[in-house]
C-alpha cells in the first residue's frame, strides 16, 4: 500500500493530532487537535509536508497520492452531505498552506473553491441568496486569480470600486447581487487577458492549480528571506489543508473574527481581537471596512460570542498558553479555523508565563522557557513606538539595541559640545577610541562600515547606547557634513532617529516608549537562576558600567578593558608620553603619570563589585591607536611633551603598522615594553590592597591577551606576581588573586595544555578568536558579510553567533586540552558571544564556567544559560563554583548607593 501521505479532521474521524505539527503544519495539526478536543471546527483532511518534499525534490507527485485526495474529497462529501463540482448542495473548500512554524511570505488562503457558474446557480438556490452566492463566486475568483495564476489583487479591487462608484455606495455589502454576478464576468474576463487562458471551470482542477500554488510558495524568495532570518530549515516544507467551507457572509448573524486570549502586547489577561458582521476572513486582515472590537461581538452575536468565550478558555486550558485564534460564524454557529500559540512582545511573554504559572498552568521551569532571551531586549531599552509611522533610510545591523533620536553631527567633538544640550546621533563612517568621549555625549551611534564587532558595536553594546552600523547604503560627505541615502540627503542639525534592535535609520524625530522592568520579570530572572549553571559575568571598564550590570545580576566582572580607560579626560597625553618615550628612562617616569590614575579606576571597580571577581585585562590594542593624528595634534602634543614636532612626528609614524590587528598588540605589548605590564600590575594589586583595607573583598583576576605561546604567558606571569609579591610586602598584607589568559588565536587553543601550565583560568576571547580562525577582519567584514548570509553562504554572521564547527571546535579543544592539565581550570567567555543566546547554549554544553557579556545582555545570557540548563541537564561545569550570586536584596542597595 502507498504511504499516507492524508489525514482527515472533523466529524467524528480525526486521523491527526497536535503532536504532528512536522508531517502536518501548524494549521493541519491545530485543525485536528481542535476537532479531537470537541471545539467546533468545519471538516477537511491535510495533504502532509512530506508530500511537499517529495514534490520539490522530483517535480511530480508522489504515486498513490491522487487517490488518496479523491477519498479524503468522497469523505468530506459523506460527512457534509454535499458534493464537490455539482449537486444541488455544492462542497465548496478553502485550501490554506501550513508549515511546522508560521511563515509569512507563504500562499495566503484561497476561499470557497469548488465554485462555478453550475455549483454558483446551486448555492444560489440552496441558500435562497443570491447575493450572497455571488459574493462569495466574485471573492474566489479574485483570490484565486492572485494567489494561483499571478494576477495582481489591485486590478479586481478596481473593478470592484468601480462598480461601487457606479452605484454610489461605500461597503461591498451593499452592491446588489446582479452587481456582483457581473463583477465575476468582468473578473474572469481579466484573467483571460492577463493569463491568456480561460479561468478553470473544472472544481478538480481548481484543487490541484491550488495545491500546487501551495507546495511552489515554499520556495519564493520571500519564504526563503523569513527561514534564513529565523533559522528554520528549508527541508521541512509545507503541508495544505483543504477545509470544507463555512460561510461568514451569510447576512447580519454571521461573521468572523481574529481574537488572542491575552493582549499580546501586554500581556493581559482579556480577549483582544476584532470582528466583522457580515464578512469573509479576508475582510479583517484587509482592512476594507472597520472591524469591532472583539467586545463588540457581545451586542452583535451574544450566542455566537458565548460560544467563542468557551473555545477560547478551553483552547487556552488545553494548550496551557495564549492563543490566536481565526473562527467564523455562520448563521449563529461558531466555527474555529485556526488555533496556534500567540506571536507576542517580549513584555506580554514574560507577563503571560509569570501569570500561568499564579495560576497553576504551568511550572516555573515551563515559564523560563516560554521567553525567548532575545525578547528581554525589548524590556530593557526604549524602544521606537510601535505606532510611529516612520519614514525609514535605510536598514543595517542593528549593532546594539534601543532606540535613539537626535540631530546628525559628523565629529566627536562636536558631539561632546552639543551633547549635554541637544539629543545628537554621532554618524561616523567608523569609529576609534579616539571617538569615545563623542559617543558618550551621542544619543546614538550610527556607522558606514564595520560589523557586529566593529568598535562602535562594541563600545555601545558596553554602554547600552543604541547603535546602528555597518550602513553600506549610506553615502558620507563629510567634508560639507552630509550624508545622502538614495535621494534622501540629511545635513549636520537635521533630525534622525536609530533603531538599533532592528538596524532601521529613519528620517526625523520619532517617538521612543521606555521599558519599566516589572515584578514580573525579577520573578522569571529568580526562576532562570535557580535553575542555570553557567554563571554570567559582565563586561566593563567603569564604575558606573560595573553597578549597572550587578543590577542586571551580573556576577562578576569577566572582562575590563583597562585601554578605555587611557581615553577619560587628558589622561591620553600621559599615555601619549609613554608610547612615544625616548627610551626605558623617559618611558618609566611616564608610566608613572598613569599608575595612581589606573589605581584609582581599579580602587572602584572593586567597590563596585563587591567581593564578585573583576577580570582585568593588561593593555591589548595596538599603540598607534593612542597616537595623535594629523599635524594639528601632533604639533598640540609637542608643544605639551616640550618636544620638536618633527622629531616626533618621525616616532608617531615608527610606529604605523599595515596590518595592526595582527600586529604589535595584546601581550606583545607587554613583552617589547615590560614597563607597562609592571604598572598595570602594580595599580591593580596597590587598588585591591586599599579597598580591602576597608573591609571590602576583592577577587581580581588578572587576565593576559592575545597569548599564541606558553611562553609568552610565562614572561607576564612572572611580572605580575612579582609584582604581587612586592606590593604584598610593602603594604604587610596579601590579596588572593588569579593570573590567567585569554584564547583568542587559533594556536593558542592549539596548545593550550601548555599554556594551562601557567594559567590559572582561560577566557575565550572569541571575537579575535573568530576573526583569526576565518581570517576574516573584524572591521572590514561588515562590507561583505551580510551578503555571505543572504545568500547561504554562511549561516550567521559569525561575529554574532559562534561558529560552531570552526571556531567551537577550538573552543571545546581548548577546554579539554587546559583541563587535562588542570582538571579544575576555570573557563569562560568574554567575546560578544557570551550574550548571544544560541552561542550561550554551546558554551554550557561546552562545559564552561562563565559566560561574560555587555551590561545590558546580562539580563538576555541569564535566561540563555537557563534555557541552555533546562534542554541539558546532564551537563555541569567541571571547575568549582564561583561565589554565590548576591541576593537581589544586596544588588538593589548597591544600585541605590
Ligand atoms: C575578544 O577578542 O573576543 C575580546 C573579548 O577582546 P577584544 O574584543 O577587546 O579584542
Ligand atoms: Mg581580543
Amino acid at each position: 500500500m502507498a504511504d499516507r501521505y492524508v489525514y482527515f479532521f472533523g466529524a467524528g474521524q480525526t486521523e491527526g493530532s497536535k503532536d504532528m505539527k512536522e508531517l502536518l503544519g501548524g494549521k493541519g495539526a491545530g485543525l485536528a487537535e481542535m476537532a479531537r478536543i470537541g471545539v467546533p471546527v468545519p471538516p477537511g483532511f491535510t495533504i502532509t509536508t512530506e508530500v511537499c518534499r517529495l514534490y520539490l525534490r522530483a517535480g511530480k507527485y508522489p504515486d498513490g497520492l491522487r487517490e488518496q485526495v479523491q477519498s479524503a474529497l468522497e469523505r468530506l462529501e459523506t460527512a457534509t452531505g454535499k458534493t464537490f463540482g455539482g449537486g444541488a448542495s455544492p462542497l465548496l473548500v478553502s485550501v490554506r498552506s501550513g508549515a511546522a512554524f508560521s511563515m509569512p511570505g507563504m500562499m495566503d488562503t484561497i476561499l470557497n473553491l469548488g465554485l462555478t457558474d453550475t455549483t454558483a446557480a446551486a448555492l444560489a438556490a440552496e441558500s435562497g441568496d443570491e447575493r450572497f452566492a455571488f459574493d462569495s463566486y466574485r471573492r474566489f475568483v479574485q483570490m484565486y486569480a492572485d494567489v494561483v495564476l499571478g494576477v495582481h489583487a489591485d486590478l479586481f479591487e478596481r473593478l470592484l470600486e468601480a462598480k461601487k462608484h457606479g452605484r454610489g455606495v461605500r461597503e461591498d455589502t451593499h452592491l446588489p447581487a446582479s452587481d456582483l454576478r457581473d463583477l465575476v464576468g468582468e473578473f474572469k474576463t481579466l484573467v483571460r487577458e492577463k493569463t491568456g487562458k480561460d479561468f478553470p471551470e473544472e472544481p478538480q482542477d481548481q484543487l490541484w492549480g491550488a495545491i500546487h500554488a501551495v507546495f511552489n510558495s515554499w520556495e519564493t524568495p520571500r519564504a526563503k528571506a523569513y527561514r534564513r532570518i529565523n533559522n528554520i530549515s528549508d527541508n521541512l516544507g509545507t503541508a495544505v489543508s483543504v477545509c470544507s467551507m463555512v460561510f461568514g457572509n451569510m447576512g447580519d448573524d454571521s461573521g468572523t473574527g481574529v481574537a488572542f486570549t491575552r493582549d499580546p502586547s501586554t500581556g493581559e489577561r482579556r480577549l483582544y481581537g476584532e470582528f466583522l458582521v457580515n464578512a469573509q476572513g479576508e475582510d479583517v486582515v484587509a482592512g476594507i471596512r472597520d472591524p469591532l472590537h472583539i467586545d463588540g461581538m457581545a451586542q452583535a452575536l451574544p450566542g455566537a460570542y458565548e460560544q467563542f468565550l468557551e473555545a477560547a478558555k478551553l483552547l487556552e486550558d488545553h494548550y496551557r498558553d495564549a492563543q490566536d485564534l481565526e473562527f467564523t460564524v455562520e448563521k449563529g454557529r461558531l466555527y474555529l479555523l485556526q488555533t496556534r500559540n500567540a506571536k507576542r512582545t517580549g513584555r506580554a511573554a514574560v507577563r503571560i508565563a509569570v501569570e500561568m504559572v499564579d495560576e497553576g498552568r504551568i511550572t516555573p521551569e515551563e515559564a523560563v522557557l516560554r521567553v525567548e532571551p532575545e525578547q528581554l531586549d525589548q524590556l530593557l531599552h526604549p524602544m521606537v513606538d510601535p505606532d510611529a509611522k516612520v519614514h525609514v533610510l535605510t536598514t543595517a545591523l542593528p549593532a546594539s539595541p534601543g532606540a535613539a533620536s537626535g540631530v546628525v553631527v559628523f565629529n566627536p567633538d562636536e558631539a561632546a559640545e552639543r551633547g549635554p544640550h541637544e539629543p545628537v546621533v554621532l554618524v561616523r563612517r567608523e569609529t576609534s577610541p579616539e571617538d569615545f568621549h563623542g559617543m558618550v555625549a551621542a544619543q546614538g551611534i550610527l556607522t558606514g562600515r564595520g560589523g557586529m564587532t566593529s568598535h562602535a558595536a562594541v563600545v555601545a553594546r558596553g554602554m547600552g547606547k543604541c547603535c546602528v552600523a555597518g550602513a553600506g547604503e549610506l553615502v558620507m560627505d563629510e567634508g560639507r557634513r552630509r550624508f545622502t541615502v538614495g535621494d534622501v540627503t540629511v545635513h549636520e542639525g537635521d533630525w534622525i532617529t536609530l533603531d538599533g534592535s532592528t538596524g532601521r535609520v529613519i528620517l526625523g524625530r520619532v517617538p521612543t516608549v521606555e521599558p519599566e522592568p516589572t515584578d514580573d520579570f525579577r520573578r522569571l530572572m529568580e526562576w532562570a537562576d535557580a535553575v542555570r549553571t553557567l554563571r554570567v559575568r559582565t563586561n566593563a571598564d567603569t564604575p558606573n558600567d560595573s553597578a549597572v550590570a550587578r543590577r542586571f545580576g551580573a556576577e562578576g566582572i569577566g572582562l575590563c578593558r583597562t585601554e578605555h580607560m587611557f581615553f577619560e579626560g587628558d589622561r591620553i597625553d600621559a599615555v601619549r608620553e609613554m608610547i612615544l618615550a625616548d627610551g626605558g628612562g623617559a618611558r618609566a617616569i611616564a608610566v608613572a603619570k598613569l599608575l595612581p590614575m589606573q589605581r584609582a579606576d581599579f580602587e572602584g571597580i572593586f567597590r563596585a563589585m563587591d567581593g564578585l571577581p573583576v577580570t582585568i585585562r593588561l593593555l591589548d590594542p595596538p599603540l598607534h591607536e593612542f597616537l595623535p593624528h594629523g599635524p594639528a595634534e601632533i604639533k598640540d602634543l609637542a608643544r605639551k611633551l616640550k618636544q620638536n614636532p618633527d622629531k616626533l612626528r618621525a616616532r608617531v609614524e615608527a610606529h604605523h603598522e599595515s596590518n595592526p590587528m595582527l600586529g604589535h598588540r595584546g601581550c606583545r605589548l607587554g613583552i617589547s615594553y615590560p614597563d607597562i605590564t609592571w604598572m598595570q600590575a602594580q595599580a591593580i594589586f596597590e587598588a585591591a590592597v586599599n579597598v580591602q583595607k576597608e573591609g571590602v573583598r576583592v577577587c581580581p583576576e588578572i587576565m593576559v591577551p592575545l597569548v599564541g605561546t606558553a611562553e609568552e604567558l610565562r614572561r607576564q606571569r612572572e611580572i605580575i606576581d612579582h609584582v604581587a609579591e612586592e606590593v604584598f610586602y610593602q603594604c604587610d598584607t596579601t590579596v588572593d588573586y588569579l593570573v590567567g589568559t585569554m584564547i583568542e588565536l587559533p594556536r593558542a587553543a592549539l596548545t593550550a595544555d601548555r599554556i594551562a601550565a601557567h594559567a590559572q583560568f582561560f577566557s575565550f576571547g572569541t571575537n579575535d578568536l573568530t576573526q583569526t580562525t576565518f581570517g576574516l577582519s573584524r572591521d572590514d567584514a561588515g562590507r561583505f558579510l551580510p551578503s555571505y548570509v543572504e545568500g547561504g553562504v554562511l549561516p550567521d554572521d559569525p561575529f554574532q553567533t559562534l561558529d560552531l564547527d570552526g571556531v567551537g571546535q577550538l573552543v571545546e579543544m581548548a577546554t579539554r586540552l587546559g583541563r587535562g592539565v588542570k582538571a579544575d581550570l576555570k573557563v569562560g567567555v568574554c567575546g560578544e558571544h557570551g550574550g548571544d543566546p544560541r552561542s550561550v547554549e554551546f558554551f554550557h554544553r561546552a562545559g564552561l564556567n562563565y559566560v561574560s557579556c555587555s551590561p545590558y545582555r546580562v539580563p538576555v545570557a541569564r535566561l540563555a544559560a537557563a534555557h541552555a540548563a533546562l534542554k541539558d541537564p546532564s551537563r555541569t561545569p567541571a571547575a568549582a563554583p564561583e561565589p554565590a550570586a548576591p541576593s537581589l536584596e544586596e544588588v538593589e542597595a548597591v544600585a541605590a548607593d
